[in-house]
C-alpha cells in the first residue's frame, strides 16, 4: 500500500520522513491532528524489520495519542515518532541532535516525548537543537520520566473501577497480575502493594523480574500463565495488540486495565471483551498519566499540580465507565465518543478565532 493511502485511511495531517547518513538517523516523525494544539507524542526507538512496520506503528500511536489528549482534557493534538534501530546499539549524540533539527524544522508542529527504547537524557541531547522537546531531566528544568506519573494516573483509574465494579475504592485483597515490570509496570507494582494489592507479575527480561520481585516481595509467573491467571485484574504493561481473538477467551479476570498503548488488535475485540464480562478500561484513558506529566513542564512544571491532573483520571474513568453504562455502549466506544466530541467542539472554536483574524486582515486592505 502506497503511503498515501496509508496516510488517507489514518486520517493523518503530515508525515515527515528524515534521514541523515552520518549518524544512522531514520526517522518517521506522524502528526495526525493538531486540532487541538501541538502535536505532542513520544519518540520510539525500535528495530523494525521493515520500514512499513514503522510506519504503520507511528501511524497508529499518533493516532492514539489524539485520543489521549482529547479524553484527557489537554489542549494538545497528536503525534508520535519512530526511529528506526537498536537502542541498546545505534543511538549517539550526532543522531539525537539529527533528530532535533528534524523536530525543529516542524516548527512547534510536533513536539518529541520519551517512549520505549528512549531516556529522558536523550531528550536532553534532542533539546540542544530545538525548544520542542519535553521529558527532559529535572535537573535541566524538564519533569523526568513520566513513567511514574503514569504508573500514579493508571492506580486512580484502577480504584475508580473499583468503585464502579465493586463499590469500593478500596484494593486490599484483590489480585492484580502485572504483564511487563519496565518502566510503567515497577512503578505501578510499588503502589499496588502500597495498597495492599496481591501482585503477580511477568517479563519477558528476567533481571526486570528479579528487582521487581526484590523490591516489592510480589511472585512471579510465566510469560504464558499472567494471561490466564486468576486475577481481578489483568494489566497490560508491555507491549500492544496483546487483546485479541486468541487471548480474551483465555482471559480469567474481571477487568482489564493498564499502561500499554494500543492493547486490542481490533476495535471489535472491545466487544469480545464486553461479551465475555471483562471490563475493559480504554488503555488511552487510564495511562494518560504520563502525558499529562509533560503537558504540565510546557507551563513551568509543577510537581503538586501536575499529580493533581493526574489523580483527575480516577474521576475521568469513573464517568466513562458510568456513561458506557447509561448508553448502553462498551467503555472503549464511550471513551472514543468523549474525545472525538471534545475535538468536533474545541477545534471549531479554534476556527472562530483564526476566522476572525482573516476578517480582521481582509477588512484593513
Ligand atoms: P518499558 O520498555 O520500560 O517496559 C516494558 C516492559 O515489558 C519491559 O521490561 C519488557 O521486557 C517487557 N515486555 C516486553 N514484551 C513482553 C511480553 N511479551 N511479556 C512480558 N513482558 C514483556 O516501557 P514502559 O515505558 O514501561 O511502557 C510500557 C507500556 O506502556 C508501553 O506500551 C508504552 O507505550 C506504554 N506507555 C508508557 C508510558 C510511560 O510513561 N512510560 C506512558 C503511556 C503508555
Amino acid at each position: 500500500m502506497g503511503v498515501f493511502s496509508m496516510v488517507e485511511k489514518t486520517g493523518h495531517e503530515q508525515v515527515l520522513y528524515g534521514h541523515d547518513p552520518k549518524s544512522g538517523l531514520r526517522t518517521i516523525i506522524a502528526i495526525h491532528s493538531t486540532e487541538l494544539g501541538p502535536a505532542l507524542g513520544g519518540t520510539r526507538f525500535y528495530p523494525y524489520e521493515s520500514e512499513e512496520q514503522a510506519l504503520w506503528d507511528v501511524l497508529r500511536l499518533s493516532h492514539g495519542m489524539t485520543l489521549k489528549a482529547a479524553a484527557a482534557g489537554l489542549d494538545l493534538g497528536g503525534g508520535k515518532a519512530v526511529i528506526i534501530g537498536d537502542p541498546r546499539r545505534d543511538k549517539n549524540e550526532r543522531l539525537w541532535r539529527a533528530y532535533g533539527r528534524m523536530v525543529d524544522s516542524l516548527n512547534g508542529r510536533y513536539i518529541a516525548a520519551e517512549d520505549v527504547g528512549t531516556t529522558a537524557l536523550d531528550l536532553a541531547m534532542v533539546r540542544r537543537e530545538t525548544r520542542w522537546a519535553a521529558g527532559v531531566p529535572i535537573e535541566d528544568g524538564g519533569s523526568g520520566d513520566p513513567s511514574p506519573a503514569t504508573a500514579r494516573g493508571l492506580l486512580a483509574g484502577l480504584k475508580a473501577i473499583a468503585d464502579f465494579l465493586w463499590g469500593s475504592e478500596d484494593l486490599r485483597g484483590k489480585r492484580v497480575a502485572v504483564q511487563g515490570v519496565g518502566k510503567v509496570g515497577y512503578h505501578f507494582t510499588g503502589l499496588l502493594k502500597n495498597e495492599g494489592v496481591d501482585v503477580v507479575v511477568t517479563d519477558v527480561y528476567e533481571p526486570a523480574i528479579a528487582q521487581t520481585v526484590k523490591d516489592f516481595g510480589v511472585k512471579a509467573v510465566g510469560l504464558e500463565e499472567i494471561m490466564t491467571v486468576d486475577c481481578d485484574v489483568f494489566a497490560p504493561c508491555a507491549l500492544g495488540a496483546i487483546l485479541n481473538e486468541e487471548s480474551i477467551p483465555e482471559l480469567n479476570c474481571e477487568a482489564v486495565a493498564g499502561s500499554a498503548n494500543n492493547q486490542l488488535e481490533k476495535e471489535q475485540d472491545a466487544v469480545l471483551l464486553a461479551e465475555r464480562g471483562i471490563l475493559y478500561a480504554p488503555d488511552f484513558l487510564v495511562n494518560a498519566g504520563g502525558l499529562i506529566n509533560i503537558f504540565e513542564e510546557l507551563h513551568g512544571y509543577s510537581e503538586a499540580r501536575a499529580m493533581h491532573h493526574v489523580d483527575a483520571i480516577g474521576r475521568r474513568t469513573l464517568d466513562i465507565l458510568t456513561t458506557a453504562k447509561e448508553r448502553g455502549i462498551n467503555p472503549q466506544d464511550a471513551a472514543l465518543q468523549l474525545a472525538n466530541e471534545r475535538i468536533d467542539a474545541i477545534s471549531d472554536l479554534r476556527r472562530l478565532s483564526r476566522g476572525g483574524l482573516a476578517w480582521t486582515e481582509v477588512d484593513e486592505t
